[in-house]
């Protein structure tokens, strides 16, 4: 394995059991990612994208198989040391937002600090400043249930990049959202990933996948192409005034 290799799958098949029925989500799935990639998973619904996703960021572990995330044996870590990888070093943008309701954007935005002990006035300025970089500026005190689909969407983004992560997992996180916007929040993402930080992201539109460099084709649990985008198609990125 390479030194900058940040993320290595070797044969990883994933299999939920219930007294019923065996499904096979992933199905001896093997690849790498460098630091610094910006990397999109495609496949229709079914194929074993968001699984995949949860094995990525150590939230899930694979039936069989190898997973090693900055060249540490993910199955070898303990609870804590998980914990600490999955708050320090990944930012995850859950398909489903995962907010909390009756819970102001802010404070959303605010809560992986909040378990890094990041203090109070810090955590306040990030969380405003990630907020108006996904256009949310006038939204701050709005609880989650009080705002629509593509906001929440878009808070799940700014606490997903909130702890400024190595790494960006990112499940369909353009779905809810209108185009001239989901192209606003890749310019947000090309950004990221032009200053190093990588980016894996899952979408089933290819016209988002196109600002990856690199795009994995998944079907029925299995990789089914692995190849490099040809042109990266960019996205305008404007600085938010802080
Ligand atoms: P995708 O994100 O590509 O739509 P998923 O990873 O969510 O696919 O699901 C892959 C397959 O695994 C599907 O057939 C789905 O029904 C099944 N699956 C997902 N989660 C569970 C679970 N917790 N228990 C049983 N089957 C599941
Ligand atoms: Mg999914």
């Amino acid at each position: 394995m390479k030194s900058d290799t940040i993320i290595s799958v070797s044969h990883i098949s994933k299999i939920y059991r219930s007294e019923e029925m065996e499904t096979i989500a992933l199905d001896d799935i093997s690849f790498t990612i460098e630091k610094g990639e910006f990397v999109a998973i495609m496949g229709p619904s079914g194929s074993g994208k968001s699984t995949l996703m949860h094995i990525l960021g150590a939230l899930d572990l694979p039936t069989s198989g190898e997973y090693i995330l900055d060249g540490k044996k993910v199955s070898e870590l303990s609870d804590d040391d998980l914990a600490d990888i999955r708050n320090q070093k990944i930012g995850f943008i859950f398909q489903a937002f995962n907010l909390l309701p009756r819970t102001t954007t802010m404070e959303n935005v605010m809560l992986p600090m909040v378990y890094a002990s990041i203090p109070k006035a810090d955590r306040e300025a990030r969380a405003k400043k990630y907020l108006e970089m996904v256009g949310l500026g006038h939204r701050l005190h709005h609880t989650s249930n009080q705002i629509s689909g593509g906001q929440q969407q878009r808070v799940a983004i700014a606490r997903g990049l909130a702890m400024n992560p190595a790494i960006l997992l990112a499940d369909e996180p353009t779905g809810n959202i209108a185009s001239n916007q989901a192209e606003e929040i890749m310019g947000i993402f090309q950004h990221l990933n032009d200053e190093g930080h990588t980016v894996v992201m899952i979408t089933h539109e290819p016209d988002i996948a196109a600002h990856a460099k690199r795009t994995i084709h998944v079907r029925d649990g299995k990789v089914v192409s692995d190849e490099k985008n040809k042109r990266q198609h960019r996205a305008k990125y404007e600085q938010v005034e802080q």
